[in-house]
This record gives C-alpha cells, sequence and structure tokens, in this order.
C-alpha cells in the first residue's frame, strides 16, 4: 500500500461510488462530490438498466469482452441488486439489420456468449418481423437498490460524501488541486478522481489536457405500465427497440435507439441548456408523443406491447465515444492525465468493478 492521500472523486454515480469505496479501503481519505442531493441520480439510475454480458455488442467486439470480463465479478458483488430468471431474448431484425443472423451467430460463437435458439413467433409475447431469436440468461440491474447499497457502504465507510457540490473549477497550486463551486471553495486535494461523465472534458480542459470532443446525447428512457410477467426483447441491430423489466418494480423499461434520443452533438463539451431538462424534454405533450413514436416502432416487433402506457421518463445526458457509430462502441476507459488527475470514461454499468480496481492502481503508482 501506498502513503494514504486526499482524494477528491467528482460524481457519485456508480463509478464514482466504487473508486472512492475502493480508494477509501485502501486507507486513502477520500471526499465524494456530487452535485445531486443523492448518489446514483445520473446515468447510473437514467438508463437502460440491462447487466450487459455482450450480446449486445456483436459490431465491437472490445466492448463485449470488457462486459465478459465486468458481469460476473458485478453480479457477485451486487448479488442483492440484480433481477433474473426471467426470458430474455435478442432477436435479428428481418430487415435493416447491420449483422445478418449468421453474423451473429457466428460472433457469440467466437466469443463464447451461451444462447438457445427460438422461435420467435412461438416466444411469449410473440415476436414479429425478426429472422433470428436467441435466449439468453442476462440479467437486469434493479438501480434504486444499486443506489441504497451503494449509499450504505459508503455510510460505513470512511469516505465522506458532500451533496449538492457542484464543482465549477479546479486547478493545480504547488502539485495540489483545488477546487471550487464558482462562488466558494470546496477543498484542495492530493488526487483528484473525475468520474462525472458528462463533465469530464470541460474540468480536464481547465487543467490544460486535451480532451477530445466526444458525442453527447440527451436520452429519454420510458417507464411503462404493462400487464405483462417480467421479459426482455432486443431487437438487434440497428435503430431499433429494447423492453426489459424496469429492475424488480413491476414496470418495463422501454427504450428506441432514435427516438430516446432528444438531442446529439459532437462537441468538447457538454451543452450547457442540459443542465435544465425542462429545456431539452419540453412540456408533458412533446414527451407523450415521443413516447408515441417509440412505442410505434415497438409494436411492429411486439405487437401485445400496444397497451403500454407511459408512467415516467428516465433522463439525462450520455457520453459515448465521438464517430463510432458504425460499430456502437462502448468502450469504458481508465486514464491518467497527469501526475494525481485520472479520468474514468464510462461505457457501461458492469465495467465499474475493473474501473474502481484501476483507478486505485493508478492513484498508487508511482
Ligand atoms: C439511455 C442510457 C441507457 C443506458 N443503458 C445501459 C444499460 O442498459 N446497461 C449498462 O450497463 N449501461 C447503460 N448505459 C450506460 C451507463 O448508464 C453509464 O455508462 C454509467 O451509468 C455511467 O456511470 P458514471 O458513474 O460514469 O456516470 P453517472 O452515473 O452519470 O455519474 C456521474 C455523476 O457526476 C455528477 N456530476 C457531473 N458533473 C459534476 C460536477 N461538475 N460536480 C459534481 N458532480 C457532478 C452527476 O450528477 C452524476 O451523479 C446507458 C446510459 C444511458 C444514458
Amino acid at each position: 500500500m501506498s502513503e494514504p492521500r486526499t482524494v477528491a472523486v467528482i460524481g457519485g454515480g456508480v463509478f464514482g461510488s466504487l473508486a472512492a469505496l475502493r480508494l477509501a479501503g485502501q486507507g486513502h481519505h477520500v471526499t465524494v462530490l456530487e452535485r445531486n442531493k443523492e448518489l446514483l441520480a445520473g446515468a447510473s439510475f437514467n438508463n437502460g438498466n440491462r447487466l450487459h454480458l455482450g450480446f449486445h455488442y456483436p459490431r465491437d467486439r472490445a466492448t463485449a469482452e470488457q462486459c465478459m470480463r465486468g458481469y460476473r465479478r458485478f453480479r457477485e458483488e451486487f448479488a442483492d441488486c440484480i433481477v433474473s430468471g426471467f426470458p430474455n431474448g435478442y432477436f435479428i431484425a428481418g430487415e435493416g439489420s447491420a449483422v445478418t443472423p449468421q453474423e451473429y451467430l457466428d460472433f457469440c460463437d467466437a466469443v463464447g456468449l451461451p444462447y438457445r435458439r427460438v422461435e420467435p413467433a412461438h416466444c411469449v409475447p410473440p415476436v414479429t418481423g425478426t429472422s433470428l431469436g436467441l435466449l439468453t440468461d442476462e440479467a437486469v440491474i434493479d438501480c434504486a437498490r444499486l443506489r441504497d447499497t451503494l449509499s450504505e457502504r459508503l455510510r460505513a465507510s470512511s469516505a465522506t460524501v458532500r451533496f449538492a457540490t457542484d464543482v465549477r473549477t479546479v486547478e493545480r497550486h504547488e502539485g495540489r488541486y483545488i477546487l471550487g463551486t464558482g462562488d466558494g471553495s470546496v477543498g484542495v486535494f492530493d488526487t483528484v478522481v473525475n468520474c462525472s461523465f458528462s463533465d469530464i472534458n470541460r474540468l480536464s480542459r481547465q487543467l490544460g489536457h486535451e480532451a477530445p470532443p466526444r458525442q453527447y446525447e440527451y436520452t429519454a428512457v420510458f417507464v411503462i405500465d404493462w400487464d405483462h410477467p417480467p421479459v426482455g426483447v432486443t431487437v438487434m441491430d440497428g435503430r431499433f427497440t429494447t423492453l426489459l423489466p424496469f429492475g424488480a418494480s413491476g414496470r418495463f423499461l422501454l427504450y428506441h435507439v432514435e427516438h430516446s434520443v432528444v438531442e446529439r452533438v459532437t462537441a468538447g463539451v457538454a451543452p450547457e441548456h442540459w443542465r435544465d431538462p425542462a429545456q431539452v424534454l419540453g412540456d408533458r405533450t412533446a414527451q407523450e408523443r415521443r413516447f408515441g413514436q417509440a412505442l410505434a416502432e415497438a409494436v411492429r416487433f411486439i405487437p401485445d406491447l400496444r397497451t403500454a402506457r407511459l408512467h415516467d421518463i428516465l433522463h439525462g445526458p450520455r457520453v459515448v465515444l465521438a464517430g463510432r457509430d458504425d460499430t456502437d462502441a462502448r468502450p469504458s476507459e481508465v486514464s491518467r492525465l497527469g501526475p494525481g488527475y485520472l479520468t474514468v470514461f464510462s461505457g457501461k454499468l458492469d465495467h465499474s468493478v475493473w474501473a474502481a480496481d484501476e483507478v486505485v492502481r493508478l492513484v498508487e503508482a508511482p
């Protein structure tokens, strides 16, 4: 173990929370700085809640392999937050898919993903308009339970969590980092671990680091009421639909690759107006219209879904690598940009377990 350091972790999502726990476990003096009033108020709650095993990434083997690396450890570490045992199928669309049924089967076999073939029309609910169906053991994450679990573990640890703390400024002075909120000081730290997801570039640039443009997306995942036992249907591979249980809530999440992206921009930093969701999502009528479009597309493949009703919308920013629409790559990267300054760019929730190990290694590396 290295000398204890004072470490600021910016962002209380799953990546920041796990990194903070691991660092505190190593004896470092850790403070998590989160702009919201609770943990997991960003993408770590407002997402599709799939515990990715790799099936979703036939066009990017590296992402699939990162998921396989994280899946089992995440499942073990957060066993109480995992919902599994429901039929969870992947289907290749009959038209417009970026991979053919044979290419998809070859991919699953090559990376060692286990599946059972099913006849889409015989599934419950029946799936139409697809030419291949595979049943998998993939699970979903109950992100509300995950939030409770991480909150309890952080409370029991030596780490401090400061909510309602929006880090607006960072500067380096005499080898240490001074963080501020714009109208006040947050503190001085030996090390900063930037897990702020949509705010990584803005803060890195203040320190003079190169921060490549990213693809910023403001997304909307629809929480629906639908009278059906838990089931997962993912139509691949392109601008299609995903239906999954919403954790253990009894509701479902509906995601559509096109209609769930409200705004998209490739830029150096996230658009400032996204800090006010009302400016992006529009009023209730606009939200219902967007849901109607997503539902109409979903019903093409899952006709029984026509009775679904909108309950709520999970929304917020997502950041992905720019210019990767051809592969849909979603890797996670832990980088040390300068002495004592790390960034954690996240791709999938289950990558957070090995990313936290990597954070500890890089914080303690000479
Ligand atoms: C629509 C959508 C669907 C997705 N589906 C899945 C899926 O099914 N499965 C999967 O594994 N992954 C999915 N992902 C990806 C996954 O959600 C993210 O990779 C992951 O949650 C990011 O975690 P994080 O901790 O890096 O970021 P976040 O959870 O966003 O945490 C960052 C935190 O930093 C805070 N913050 C930001 N800036 C500051 C600042 N300046 N000062 C203080 N605090 C700050 C934010 O409030 C936030 O709480 C999806 C993402 C989206 C958006």
